[in-house]
C-alpha cells in the first residue's frame, strides 16, 4: 500500500510547505538544477513553448521536453498536456514547430542589408513576412485564453496604471524628487501603455478575436512596448519599491514566451535541428481518489516508530492548520475534508501531474546521454513539491539527468497545488526512496515547527501557538 502511504505523507506535509510558500520561501532543490553545459537556448525554447501550449485553448497545464540526439538529425519535442489533449492542438503544435523552423531559416539567409539594428527593415515594416507568421499563430491560438484570464482575474497590480491613479499611491519617502524625475516620466508612459492593454482586452465585447492581421500585429507592439519598459531594471526596481509590488502579471506571458521565441530564432548557437519530431502524450487517466487519514494513531499504524517522528505533533499541526484556514482545500483544489473521520480527500479521481507522466514516457522514450537518460522539463506552471520530489527520486534511483526550471524561490508550493498521486507504473524502488525522503522531510519540518512555534510568520500564517505542548512533548508518537 506504499501508494496510500505518499497520499497520506503529503497531506500530513501541506501545513509546513503552505507555511514556507507565504513565509520565506524555501530554497529550490539543488539536484534538478540543469547542469552548466546544458544549453540555455534549449531551456530557454522549452519553457516558451511550455507557457504557449499551456495557453492553447481547454489546457490547464502543459510540461515540454526537447531533445537531440547526437547521432540523430531530428529533434524530439514530448508534450504532456492536461488535462486532455484539446481538439486541434497536434495540428497547432506542429504549425508553431513549423513557423518557428522558417523563421530560424529566414534568419539565417536574410542578408544583412535588410535587417537593420532595432530590427525595422527598409520601408518601414516592423516585421519579416516569417516573424509576422509567427506573430500571427501565436496570437491567434493563445489570446483568448489570455483575454479571459485577463477578465476573471483582473489586473492585480496593474489596476493603479488601469484607474490611472498610480500618482495617488506612489510613495517616494524622504526623495520627494522622485515625483519628477525620468522615472516619474517613465511611468506616466507605462501607465498609457498598460490602460491601452486593458483597452483592448476589456472592449473587444464578446469577442476573443483581436481583429485582423494588421490589429493583431498592433496589439503585439503594444505587449513588446510594455515587455521592454518592465526589463528596464532601473524602472522596474522603481515601480517595485515606489508603485506597486509585482510589476508583472501571470497572463502576460504569452507575448514573453513569444518574444523569446523570435529572439531565439537568431541564435546561431541553439543547438537544435531543423528536422522536428512531435509527440504529445496521451494524457494520464484519472486513476483514484486521493485519500489521506490524519490521526496520530492512523499515522503511528501505518509509519511505526519511525525517524523519530511525533505523530501527535504531525496531527496537531495539521488541525491547526485546517480550522485557521477553513477554506484552504476549497479552492478549486477539489480537496475534501472530513472533521468527524480527519480525513483528507478528494470527490473525483486524481490525474498524475503532466510533468510526471512526461518523466515516465521519458524513462521509456527518453534521448540517453552518456548512457543516461537526460532531459530538462520545462512547465507552463511551476512544478509543486511532490513533482519535484519524484523527479529528484527518480534521478537519484535509476542515475537518469532530469532538470527542471525551479529558480523561483515560491517553487516549493503543495498548498495550491491539484491533488498529487503516483503514476501507477512508477517504480516500486523509485516509490520507496520517495517514502522515506517525505518522512525525512516531514520530521525536520515538524522539529522546525515546535522549536519556532511561536515566531511571528508561524503566527501570521494560522500555525500558531494554542497548543498543549506539555503534553506533546513527553509523548513520542
Ligand atoms: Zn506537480
Amino acid at each position: 500500500m506504499t501508494h496510500a502511504d505518499v497520499d497520506t505523507l503529503l497531506a500530513t506535509l501541506h501545513p509546513h510547505i503552505s507555511f514556507h510558500r507565504v513565509s520565506d520561501g524555501m530554497p529550490p532543490p539543488g539536484y534538478l538544477r540543469p547542469r552548466k553545459d546544458t544549453a540555455a537556448g534549449v531551456r530557454k525554447l522549452s519553457q516558451a513553448f511550455a507557457t504557449l501550449f499551456g495557453y492553447h485553448p481547454g489546457c490547464d497545464v502543459a510540461a515540454v521536453a526537447l531533445q537531440t540526439p547526437q547521432s540523430n538529425e531530428t529533434s524530439k519535442l514530448s508534450i504532456s498536456l492536461s488535462p486532455s489533449i484539446p481538439p486541434g492542438f497536434e495540428e497547432n503544435a506542429k504549425e508553431w514547430l513549423a513557423r518557428f523552423a522558417a523563421l530560424r531559416k529566414e534568419s539565417r539567409t536574410e542578408s544583412e542589408s535588410i535587417r537593420v539594428p532595432g530590427g525595422v527593415r527598409e520601408g518601414g515594416d516592423a516585421f519579416s513576412p516569417a516573424e509576422k507568421s509567427l506573430i500571427l499563430h501565436t496570437h491567434r491560438v493563445c489570446y483568448p485564453a489570455m483575454r479571459r484570464r485577463a477578465l476573471t482575474q483582473g489586473f492585480g497590480d496593474w489596476d493603479v496604471f488601469v484607474q490611472g491613479n498610480w500618482q495617488d499611491v506612489a510613495t517616494y519617502g524622504d526623495d520627494p524628487t522622485l515625483a519628477q524625475g525620468e522615472h516619474a516620466d517613465n511611468t506616466q508612459k507605462f501607465s498609457e501603455l498598460v490602460r491601452r492593454f486593458a483597452d483592448c482586452v476589456r472592449n473587444s465585447g464578446d469577442s476573443d478575436s483581436l481583429g485582423g492581421d494588421e490589429d493583431v500585429l498592433e496589439f503585439h507592439k503594444l505587449c513588446m512596448a510594455i515587455r521592454d519598459m518592465m526589463s528596464n531594471r532601473g524602472f522596474s526596481a522603481f515601480l517595485n519599491g515606489h508603485i506597486c509590488q509585482k510589476p508583472a502579471l501571470t497572463y502576460f506571458s504569452p507575448p514573453l514566451a513569444l518574444h523569446t521565441l523570435l529572439a531565439l530564432s537568431q541564435d546561431p548557437k541553439l543547438a537544435l535541428s531543423d528536422q522536428w519530431s512531435c509527440t504529445v502524450l496521451c494524457p494520464p487517466e484519472a486513476v483514484r481518489p486521493f485519500n489521506a487519514v490524519v490521526t496520530k494513531t492512523a499515522l503511528s499504524e501505518r509509519f511505526g516508530e519511525v525517524h523519530r517522528i511525533r505523530w501527535k505533533l504531525v496531527e496537531q499541526a495539521f488541525e491547526i492548520f485546517v480550522s485557521g484556514i477553513p477554506n484552504w482545500y476549497s479552492t478549486g483544489a477539489n480537496y475534501h475534508w472530513n472533521s468527524d473521520t480527519k480525513s483528507l480527500s478528494t470527490t473525483r479521481p486524481v490525474v498524475v501531474h503532466p510533468e510526471v507522466a512526461l518523466i515516465q514516457h521519458l524513462l521509456e522514450n527518453g534521448v540517453e546521454f552518456e548512457g543516461k537518460v537526460e532531459a530538462f522539463i520545462a512547465c507552463s506552471r511551476l512544478p509543486c513539491y511532490a513533482s519535484i520530489v519524484y523527479a529528484g527520486m527518480v534521478n537519484q534511483t535509476l542515475k537518469t539527468r532530469f532538470t527542471m526550471d525551479i529558480d523561483d524561490r515560491r517553487c516549493h508550493q503543495l498548498y495550491k497545488a491539484e491533488p498529487w498521486i503516483l503514476p501507477e507504473d512508477a517504480r516500486p524502488d523509485v516509490v520507496a526512496n520517495m517514502k522515506e525522503h517525505l518522512l525525512e522531510d516531514l520530521r525536520m519540518r515538524v522539529s522546525a515547527w515546535v522549536g519556532h512555534r511561536w515566531s511571528d510568520g508561524y503566527i501570521a500564517s494560522g500555525l500558531g501557538p494554542d497548543l498543549d505542548w506539555e503534553d506533546s512533548e513527553s509523548e513520542w508518537i
